[in-house]
């Protein structure tokens, strides 16, 4: 029984309810009268809900396609501008106990190295992020409770928090791990960790067990009910995703956003982040094998409609795209790019030797981040490394309240316009630097406010001058 505000994963993610949402947008996929509505209704920018939503998405009418796209963009730049925030992964360790069929740590494969960054090591990687520019790092690790223990995961977060080099500084660190108990989230939350990430993979169950058939991951419930422990443990800001290319795209799509109403019917508060991979090729993983494989064009559609229904929540692509794919679906919603990524275990601090293959994915964009931040620019994007939000305590309703209230828009120009100072003092390429220092420029005329404009200018001539973290 479909039941969004219950806990079980079975009745919040209701197969039964999957079935009829997918069969009601096929009814209705030529419904230009209901389209028309549905659209309507996103033009409020208060969202739509899974069955709504999944109407537009098997809508294949061309010019309805057309007016989706416009509005995306639109809300894309309602809400957050031109701005696009980065980031970089690191992978701490991958072992792993878990039998993902479609991961190349499964616990079965004997091709690649094992590793797992000694306290030092992480300090050299961290090292190398900062010496990057980077302000925003995702941890990820794979699931292995011999190996890679809470405890050292908790290590890990206090060593790249403690370091400070030159200019350098890691001022929100998300976490992807394992599902794991109230109790480990709780620790997590007093470490100070940002988002809590972890990807459903599949909302089908059925196809979820045949894709993790060992290992405590096999557990559907288990795993599908980790964002309620996480809210639960005090972890307000949680990042959801699914592996696009597992199922059948539409079932996943409707999963998805029921699993977002789940957690704003029970817990006053929606994801903060939703992640949108695709299957990569990988060490003993030939994505040609996954037969629901999505193309470019549903991609796209795919990310035009998660942004118009959930205008509020953040939409992450990672390198396993390419420079086309992202430059598109910039335009239709994603607000956060990773860059300059290395997908392996170490390997910023000191090139992996090819022997000795640890990639969880092969990267597609393998530009630096310098290249990614020129390039964002050239297309009138404002590279962000803000970290303020979760810094001011800016978290879980806090956060979205802001967000709905327009505030946010107070903040985040002249953050992003101080952080990118930063980088361009103390990272970039000599073009790079001109060219954004023109932006700078620029956009400070477009700041309303006069006394948050000449706070922001004091600011801007202070980060000249050697001091750092200015924030709203
Ligand atoms: S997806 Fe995660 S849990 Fe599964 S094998 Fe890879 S690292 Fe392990
Ligand atoms: S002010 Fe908050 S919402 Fe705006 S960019 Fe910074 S962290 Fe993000």
């Amino acid at each position: 029984m479909y039941n969004p505000k219950s806990l079980k994963a079975e009745e919040f993610i209701s197969n039964e309810e999957i079935l009829d949402t997918l069969k009601y947008a096929d009814e209705n996929k030529n419904n230009l009268d209901l389209i028309d509505k549905i659209i309507n209704k996103a033009k409020e920018r208060k969202g739509l809900n899974h069955r709504e939503a999944s109407v537009l998405l098997a809508c294949e009418n061309k010019e309805k396609i057309k007016e989706i796209y416009a509005l995306a963009e639109q809300i894309k730049k309602d809400f957050y501008g031109n701005r696009i925030v980065m980031f970089a992964p690191l992978y701490l360790s991958n072992y792993c106990v878990n039998g993902c069929v479609y991961c190349p740590y499964h616990a079965k494969n004997k091709n690649i190295a094992r590793k797992k960054l000694t306290q030092e090591e992480v300090a050299k990687e961290v090292i190398a992020l900062q010496d990057m520019g980077h302000k925003r790092l995702a941890i990820e690790a794979g699931e292995d409770p011999i190996n890679n223990p809470i405890e050292y995961i908790l290590d890990c977060i206090k060593t790249i928090y403690s370091i400070n080099h030159k200019n350098g500084a890691i001022r929100r660190v998300n976490v992807n791990i394992a599902a794991t108990t109230v109790e480990n989230y709780k620790k997590l939350k007093d470490a100070g960790i940002g988002t809590y990430i972890l990807f459903q993979e599949t909302y089908h169950k059925e196809s979820y067990e045949k894709l993790h058939p060992t290992g405590p991951k096999h557990n559907y419930a288990y795993h599908t009910e980790a964002m309620d422990r996480a809210m639960q443990g005090g972890i307000d800001d949680v990042g959801l995703g699914v592996l696009f290319g597992l199922e059948k795209y539409r079932y996943e799509f409707a999963g998805l956003l029921m699993h977002a109403e789940h957690l704003e019917e029970v817990y006053g508060v929606g994801p903060h982040t939703i992640s949108v991979p695709r299957i990569r090729p990988a060490d003993d993983i030939n994505p040609d094998e996954f037969t629901d494989s999505i193309n470019d064009e549903i991609f796209e559609k795919i990310v035009a409609c998660i942004r118009i229904s959930v205008p509020y929540t953040g939409m992450i692509v990672s390198t396993r795209e390419n420079q086309k794919t992202r430059e598109k679906v910039l335009h239709l919603g994603v607000s956060q790019l990773s860059g300059g990524s290395k997908t392996s275990v170490g390997g910023y601090y000191e090139a992996e030797p090819e022997e000795e293959n640890s990639a969880q994915f092969d990267v597609d964009d393998t530009r630096t981040l310098d290249e990614i931040v020129n390039w964002l620019m050239k297309l009138g994007y404002i590279p962000s490394f803000c970290t303020a939000c979760y810094r001011e305590g800016r978290t879980g309703d806090r956060f979205m309240s802001l967000c709905k209230s327009g505030q946010i828009q107070n903040c985040c120009n002249p953050n992003a316009l101080m952080t990118l100072k930063e980088y361009l003092e103390d990272y970039a390429s000599e073009d790079t630097k001109q060219i954004g220092e023109k932006l700078i420029k620029e956009q400070l005329e477009t700041i309303p406010n006069e006394k948050v404009k000449s706070i922001v200018v004091d600011y801007l001539k202070n980060i000249h001058n050697g001091e750092r973290d200015f924030r709203f």
